[in-house]
């Protein structure tokens, strides 16, 4: 089957990268832009040094900086009205998947009619979105690069994956050192989410031959640099590594697709508000083991780009020791059992079960896994995950 291959026109990767945004925006014609993030970077002093770059350049800026952690649908009418008022030519989003994926709801609804949940799905969005240029400052999502956008329905209390070439950011800026600052458990959670992206990009049912090989490149970047970066905040070559791995992950999945384990994690996120890289990491080591069967050579190769298996293990012994592998790694990354993370009561959890079991496979994430599960199968999942 053919398989088409969309990213960014423009990618700048690098220390420093980010402080090519005024030349980007000129080289794009822009004179006015809304900067989106969150409050943590309306008060850190990170979007007021953007503003000043991009004032010192002769370009007008206008600060939207009320994007919650798991962006919602509210979040994204209040930045379009600060996109209309502002009378801004292009958004500029900088911060994690939360705000960059906020820019790209807003820059979607600055040329398509609301409501939002109408392009939840793939391949809905009717006219090109405002041109929007992604700052990443987590090593995670890889948001910077995909065409989807991950926004809460407040109304249903879904998580909806929107999905369309015309949410593309039109120019990355990757600079790690925007990424030096994340304290160690933020930089955990985020690296598993990249290692997640990449794992199922890899195995999914539309895998191809573009995403491959860079799925693999982020496997063996985070294989290598996740736990230093993890275990020593401030280097600079685990940061830089973590940083493209986010990206190639990113360009992987948003190619390919992600499976089960994001089908499962975006009901977490949004009826729990568990960090989505931890959700994800809660869930790997399992949903790997139940997706096994479906792919087991190409689980077996990602065991041995990790290290956990080498080329004279059969593939049977390989692709189960990535199971454990993951595993381990998860306990190394202080990641515990979904039943410890903060905010999960098992009443609450148990009552929700079919709900989030009926919501991950209305996702469509699922169907691109290697085994796809029935609804009875994803609440015995969530139950041993627990
Ligand atoms: P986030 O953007 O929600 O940020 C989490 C917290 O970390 C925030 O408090 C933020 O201020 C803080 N933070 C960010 N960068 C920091 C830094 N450098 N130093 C210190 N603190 C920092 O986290 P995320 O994991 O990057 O994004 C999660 C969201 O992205 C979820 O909603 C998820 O569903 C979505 N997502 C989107 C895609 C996509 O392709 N669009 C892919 C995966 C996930």
């Amino acid at each position: 089957m053919p398989a088409a291959f969309h990213v960014p026109s423009t990618i700048v990767t690098g220390a420093g990268a980010s402080l090519e945004l005024p030349a980007q925006l000129k080289r794009l014609g822009v004179r006015s832009a809304l900067l989106v993030t969150d409050r943590h970077f309306a008060q850190n002093g990170l979007a007021e040094r953007f503003v000043d770059l991009l004032e010192r350049d002769g370009i007008a800026v206008s600060v939207f900086s009320d994007v919650q952690p798991d962006p919602t649908d509210r979040n994204a009418r209040d930045g379009l009205q600060a996109f209309r008022e502002s009378r801004a030519e292009a958004i500029v989003a900088l911060g994690g998947g939360s705000p960059i994926d906020a820019g790209k709801a807003i820059a979607l609804l600055a040329a398509n009619p609301e409501p939002l949940s109408q392009y939840a799905g793939y391949h809905k969005v009717p006219h090109a979105s405002a041109p929007l240029l992604a700052i990443p400052t987590t090593a995670g999502t890889g948001s910077e690069v995909t065409r989807v956008a991950v926004i809460t329905d407040t109304e249903r209390d879904v998580k909806m994956m929107i999905l369309d070439t015309h949410l593309l950011p039109k120019v990355a800026l990757v600079d790690f050192e925007l990424s030096l600052s994340m304290p160690p458990a933020l930089t955990a959670h985020v690296g598993v989410d990249t290692l997640t992206h990449a794992i199922e990009a890899y195995v999914s049912r539309k895998a191809n031959g573009m995403t491959d090989p860079i799925a693999l490149s982020c496997i063996r970047l985070v294989a290598e640099h996740l736990e230093t970066a993890y275990n020593e905040p401030g280097n600079r070559t685990a940061r830089e590594a973590m940083a493209l791995a986010a990206c190639q992950g990113g360009m992987a999945f948003s190619n390919s697709s992600v499976c089960l384990v994001h089908g499962m994690s975006r009901p977490l996120g949004a009826l729990f508000h568990l960090a989505h890289g931890l959700s994800n990491a809660v869930l790997l080591p399992t949903i790997t083991r139940f997706s096994l069967p479906g792919a087991e050579e190409r689980y077996a190769t990602v065991a041995r780009v990790m290290g956990y298996a080498s080329a004279a293990d059969s593939d049977e012994a390989a692709a189960r020791a990535l199971a454990e592998g993951l595993e381990s790694l998860n306990a190394r990354l202080g990641i515990t059992r979904l039943r410890d993370c903060k905010g999960m009561e098992a009443g609450r959890f148990e009552a929700l079960l079919e709900k989030m079991a009926h919501d991950a496979l209305a996702s469509g994430s699922p169907q691109s896994n290697p085994v796809v599960p029935t609804a009875e199968e994803i609440v015995g999942l969530y139950r041993q995950v627990w």
